[in-house]
């Protein structure tokens, strides 16, 4: 569903991304992991159209992709969330993800019963009429998520959108994005928390110093000496 060749981006003088390449196939959840700085937002960035790579090329179902604008790209499936969260304080969370479905093409009865099965199944229907700034941090990372999925996406890029829960919190949000990998989306996750990665990826990529230092299993992955290396002495080893 997504191929990244050879891809390198620089900011400056400064190379970020260097001959990244791999793909991804249809229904699996891929864990993308790796120090902080490692470059992991960076290739969400090139992925999701929010920035241009340098080099190398992006392909989603063989569609060169990394030219493109972001509401193209949203539009052909491929859709992302972002690191910190952006979600509208003044509309409600029925309202914020509503607008996500306008973008995304829904109109009339089908948005709302669209946005009525995303609150459902974010578990987010009692908070329909709160407004955004009101929210606590697990209903707003949900309601991050609720909005990329009112887009419609075969292909979601989750930056993040768990950092701050705790294990209750985390199992709902696992739980969830095992529903959406059972009606055929596929994921590519970025997270710290090995609980989450070793809970729902099939394959795990490892970014350091901005290359791919492995590519694997989730057990066979962190078993790896250079990825416990790569992690050696920073916040995130467990
Ligand atoms: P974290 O786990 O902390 O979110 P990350 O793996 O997502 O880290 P990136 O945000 O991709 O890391 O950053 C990789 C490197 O690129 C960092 O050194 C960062 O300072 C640099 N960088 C990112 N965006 C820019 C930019 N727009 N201009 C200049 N440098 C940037
Ligand atoms: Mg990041």
């Amino acid at each position: 569903i997504l191929e990244v060749r050879e891809v390198g981006k620089s900011f400056g003088g400064l190379q970020v991304l260097e001959g990244i390449s791999f793909s991804l196939t249809e229904g699996s959840i891929t864990g993308l992991i790796g120090p902080n700085g490692a470059g992991k937002s960076t290739l969400v960035n090139l992925i999701g159209g929010a920035d241009r790579p340098n080099r190398g090329e992006i392909y989603f179902h063989s569609l060169r992709v990394d030219h493109l604008p972001v509401w193209r790209i949203a539009r052909l499936g491929l859709v992302r969330t972002f690191q910190v969260t952006r979600i509208f304080n003044d509309l409600t969370l029925r309202e914020n993800i509503r607008l996500a479905g306008w973008t995304g093409g829904l109109r009339g009865r089908k948005l709302e019963t669209e946005v009525d099965g995303i609150m459902q199944l974010c578990e987010l229907e009692t908070k329909a009429g709160v407004p955004g700034r009101d929210l606590s941090l697990p209903e707003q990372k949900r309601l991050q998520l609720a909005r990329a999925l009112a887009l419609k996406p075969k292909l979601l890029l989750l930056d993040e959108v768990m950092a701050g829960l705790n294990p209750a919190e985390l199992d709902r949000a696992i739980q969830i994005l095992r529903v959406l990998r059972d009606r055929g989306v596929t994921m590519l996750v970025i997270e710290h928390l090995m609980r989450v990665i070793m809970g729902i990826s099939d394959r795990v990529l490892v970014l350091h110093q901005g290359s791919l230092i492995a590519d694997g299993p989730p057990e066979q992955v962190v078993g790896l000496s250079r990825v416990q290396e790569a992690y050696l002495g920073r916040r995130y080893v467990q």
